[in-house]
């Protein structure tokens, strides 16, 4: 498979599943405990490159210990996680090479309030890359322009909208050129009129061929450009099938509870 194969055909068409065939992320029999608190039960999930993932389920099933526990913010306790070729160990090199390629965004976009947009996006390429200060700025002026929000490079981000905010999150983690995106909720602090911006730009980078994990309420989304709906309860993945058979055909009980609450 060439890498920068299009994960969209001609009139935006999926690409047929077959096309997807190296791994990305692979995750077997994993389990995690907070203190006595089992959070995840034997989690198995094998995600390929240009994949895209949403994540749904109640509050407190684990989706966000989950994400968070493929760049090693959370520690596992048993099982494996293999991100792009790299196993998730105590390893510190090893726990490094994957956070340089997974990218993530949160609920809060924790930008730094006292930094610009520009020195936000520029900040870790020019101390951890160690690029040149001009090329951290022109990479961080080509994303801002993909987020389309160039114009505001100088404002600080307590200057900016939630959504124009959210944007310079994801404009951030893409400064830093990840294989992987994970989303955690990230429209879920937004005011309804800014999710739109947000999700648009989502779209883009899914079109664009990123690997992407994102947790999210938003189904309209999830029916738009995921390849696969996974849905968690109590730690555990109880289904997991395209968006259209997840809606149409939920099989479990939880599941259809759960999309009669949301939908
Ligand atoms: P979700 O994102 O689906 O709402 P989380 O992964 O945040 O779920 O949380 C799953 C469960 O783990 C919840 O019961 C939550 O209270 C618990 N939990 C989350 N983080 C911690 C932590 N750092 N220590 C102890 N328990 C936690
Ligand atoms: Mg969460």
């Amino acid at each position: 498979v060439p890498e920068a194969l299009p994960r969209t055909q001609a009139g935006g068409q999926p690409l047929p599943r077959e096309a997807l065939t190296e791994t990305a992320i692979q995750i077997d029999r994993m389990n995690k405990w907070y203190g006595t608190f089992h959070v995840l039960r034997d989690i198995d999930l094998h995600v390929a490159k240009g994949e895209r993932i949403v994540i749904a389920g109640p509050s407190g099933s684990g989706k966000s210990t989950l994400i968070r526990c493929v760049n090693r913010l959370e520690e596992h306790q048993s099982g494996r996680i293999v991100v792009d070729g790299i196993e998730l160990t105590s390893d510190i090199k090893n726990i490094d090479r994957v956070r340089s390629e997974v990218g993530m965004v949160f609920q809060h976009f924790n930008l730094f309030p006292h930094l610009t947009v520009l020195e936000n996006c520029t900040l870790a390429p020019i101390w951890v890359r160690r690029l040149p200060r001009r090329k951290a700025e022109e990479t961080a002026m080509r994303f801002l322009e993909k987020v389309r929000i160039p114009e505001q490079a100088g404002k600080y981000p307590g200057q900016l909208s939630g959504g124009q905010q959210q944007r310079v999150a994801i404009a951030r983690s893409l400064c830093m050129e990840p294989r992987i995106m994970l989303f955690d909720e990230p429209t879920s602090a937004l005011d309804p009129e800014m999710i739109k911006e947000v999700l648009d730009t989502m779209i883009e980078l899914a079109e664009d061929g990123m690997t992407m994990l994102c947790v999210t309420h938003e189904m309209g989304f999830a029916q738009a450009v995921a390849d696969r709906v996974i849905f968690m309860d109590q730690g555990q993945i109880v289904e997991q099938n395209t968006p259209k058979e997840f809606f149409e055909n939920p099989q479990s009980e939880r599941t259809k509870l759960f999309l009669s609450q949301i939908l």
